[in-house]
């Protein structure tokens, strides 16, 4: 009695109803009717509270009016599934919009009442919704991957301090000469796109040339070709198809393809002609030039790019041409070598990005007339610190040039950032920027730590020689050296710490067959071109999953095939093993069963996430940006302010 009064008095005067609540409340410890009461009113004003209030305390037993529990009654039965879907539809639509969490919970209590409709509808359209959730996740992470892309991207471009300072801006190309055949300018862009398609090539940016698929018609001279011929090259390879017109059209150029697929060429051979021309045109004095500038970032590399544009000179001469003068400019080598041919007017330098900044500093070399740029191996150059000297030598740069950028790996980051520096640049991508060579059969191996030196004997059984053997620390390179020596194996060793006489005179050994065995640091990752290396071997695993496709590049090049093993274990880097892992993955190869039981719950995100896989910032598979330990070791870096320079000042010493 007392109760329906108390509730006439609640609906018709709110405050009234709240004084009692509260006084409700503060006398809830004494458990007098009055506090039951206003409980009682409070929650009979909807059924929900009243369930929440039933769970708050088991003893107390809330009023139900005689309608509602008809209802309920009759939906247990399942004979009002109409009123059912009625009644909890609205409610459910509002709380969604509040709770995202408690969508599927609603779905399932919607669902589990209707039962008019058939197991198979309900579990189809409860598999559209989560779809549908993870559908907002997927866009979620990527919305959050494209900030984080954003806030990278904001940090300085890739250009010279000169140009940024004096705001200049180049809008156009280069123009040249070159012009291809007319009748594969008359081509319609559906038969240009119809070769990309066949050879795999894809090309962005603004009109791009032609692809054209043999040296002839791409007007080489007869000394080119016989130098082609010489090497045993008849047709180009997709990489040339594309990117020798680009070149040669006087056009930027991001070229991206897989290790060995001879990306050297791309930029050797235009250099040449164009180096041909201008001698033809004005002969080079003394001290002019030079006219293009190649960066490398091991001095290996660069010796034997130097050398690939020596041949081709030799075979200009032999035909008649004039002489194209190159030379090498980088550490450990005489300056006065290098002057030598400067003083003579060089048409072509090499260079390592330490020695080439020594001598620019030095005024020993200018860059005033250089139109020509390319840096190989483009991506691992600004990854090993050479980004502030590649910065400061475009500074040095008079006029505008043509740039050019190659590498087998090219995560996105660094393909953004450089294409500051770049004018209309036109990409070109052979296979995925970052993947391993299909010519190279991938077998990784679980060994102890303690086992490994001993185990390499037993590897070097599986192929004939030359092997190559890589290791992270010069420390390792010198202990296994020491060792296969030991046993009676020919094997030679470089590293950084080495003098440059002892680098070469190893290199040269094992390049013309005399050694068998070539034992590395990372410096002879990346570019360099031994014939028919048959076996690479890992000792250890690298830090960065690029620096493990580019030492495996080192066999299987050119159309031929060849075996890398690597040897891991507890010590190896977990996320560098997923990015492996996943690696292995795309290149079709066997995955031992440790690597396959490796975290597959990240697997599981990896494939959810399609098409837009990998790690933007790095490029690795195995992870996405939001976890990449590079990006956070870099962060880290920037937050502790290491001194770059002393950093820069130890690299260029070693390369
Ligand atoms: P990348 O720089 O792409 O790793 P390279 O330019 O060093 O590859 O070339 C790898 C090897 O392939 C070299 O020995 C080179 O002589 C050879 N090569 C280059 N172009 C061709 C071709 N068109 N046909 C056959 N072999 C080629
Ligand atoms: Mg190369």
């Amino acid at each position: 009695m007392l109760s329906r009064f108390l509730w006439l008095l609640v609906a018709k005067r709110p405050h009234f109803a709240w004084v009692c609540l509260q006084s409700g409340k503060r006398k809830i410890k004494t458990g007098s009717n009055f506090e039951t009461m206003a409980q009682v009113k409070r929650y009979r004003k909807s059924s929900k509270s009243s369930e929440d209030g039933e769970q708050d305390n088991d003893d107390y037993v809330p009023y139900v009016p005689v309608k509602e529990r008809k209802k309920q009654h009759m939906m247990k039965l399942g004979r009002v599934v109409q009123l059912a879907s009625e009644t909890t539809q609205p409610k459910s639509s509002s709380e969604n919009e509040n709770e995202d969490d408690s969508q599927g919970a609603h779905d399932a209590e919607t669902w589990g009442r209707k039962y008019n409709i058939s197991l198979l509808d309900q579990h189809t359209e409860l598999k559209k919704i989560a779809e549908a959730k993870k559908l907002s996740a997927v866009e979620k992470q990527l919305r959050e991957e494209e900030k984080i892309m954003e806030s990278i991207a904001q940090q300085k471009a890739l250009m010279g301090v000169a140009e940024l300072a004096k705001g200049i801006q180049y809008e156009e190309p280069i123009k040249t000469s070159w012009r291809p055949p007319r009748y594969i300018r008359a081509m319609s862009e559906e038969e240009r796109q119809n070769i990309r398609q066949q050879l795999r090539i894809l090309v962005e940016g603004e009109n791009p040339s032609p692809p054209i698929r043999s040296f002839r018609e791409m007007k080489f001279p007869k000394g080119i070709l016989n130098g082609l011929a010489a090497k045993g090259i008849k047709t180009p390879t997709p990489i040339q198809v594309q990117g020798l017109p680009t070149v040669l059209a006087g056009r930027d150029l991001i070229g991206i393809a897989f290790t060995g697929s001879g990306k050297t060429l791309v930029f050797v051979l235009p250099v040449v002609m164009f180096a041909l021309e201008q001698e033809f045109s004005l002969p080079f004095e003394r001290n002019e030039g030079p006219y293009g500038l190649i960066i490398c970032p091991s001095r290996e590399l660069a010796k034997q790019t130097h050398e690939i544009i020596q041949h081709y000179s030799k075979h200009l001469q032999a035909c008649g041409m004039p002489e194209v003068r190159s030379c090498l400019a980088m550490g450990g080598l005489p300056v006065s070598e290098a002057l030598d041919v400067i003083s003579r007017g060089v048409h072509i330098v090499v260079a390592t990005p330490g020695r080439l900044m020594d001598m620019l500093d030095k005024k020993i070399l200018t860059l005033d007339m250089c139109r020509y740029l390319c840096m190989d191996e483009a991506d691992r150059m600004i990854d090993m610190g050479f980004e502030e000297d590649v910065r400061t030598i475009f500074s040095f740069f008079k006029g505008q040039r043509q740039t050019l950028l190659f590498s087998a790996t090219m995560p996105k980051k660094i393909q953004n950032f450089a294409r500051s520096a770049l004018v209309k640049p036109v990409t070109i991508n052979v296979g995925r920027a970052g993947a391993a060579s299909m010519n190279v059969t991938q077998q990784v191996e679980y060994v102890k730590q303690e086992a490994k030196v001993v185990y390499l004997l037993d590897c070097l059984q599986k192929t004939a020689p030359p092997v190559l053997i890589f290791a992270e620390k010069k420390q390792d390179v010198d202990c296994i050296h020491e060792y296969l020596l030991l046993k009676g194996v020919e094997a030679v060793a470089i590293h950084g710490g080495k003098d440059q006489e002892e680098r070469s005179r190893a290199v040269d050994a094992y390049r013309v067959g005399k050694k068998d065995v070539l034992v590395a640091t990372d410096v002879a990752s990346k570019g360099l071109d031994f014939p028919n290396v048959q076996h690479v071997i890992n000792y250890d695993m690298p830090d960065d999953i690029e620096n493990y496709v580019h030492r495996i590049g080192r066999t299987g090049r050119s159309n031929t095939k060849g075996l890398a093993t690597t040897l891991i274990n507890k010590i190896t880097e977990q996320s560098v093993l997923l990015d492996l892992k996943h690696l292995l993955i795309e290149g079709k190869q066997q995955v031992p069963d440790f690597l396959d039981e490796l975290a597959p719950e990240a697997e599981h995100q990896h494939l959810d996430l399609g098409d837009s896989h990998g790690c933007t910032y790095c490029g690795g598979l195995g992870h996405r940006i939001t976890e990449c330990p590079k990006l956070e070791a870099v962060q880290n870096k920037q937050a502790s302010n290491i001194g770059r320079r002393d950093y820069l000042s130890n690299t260029a010493a070693d390369y």
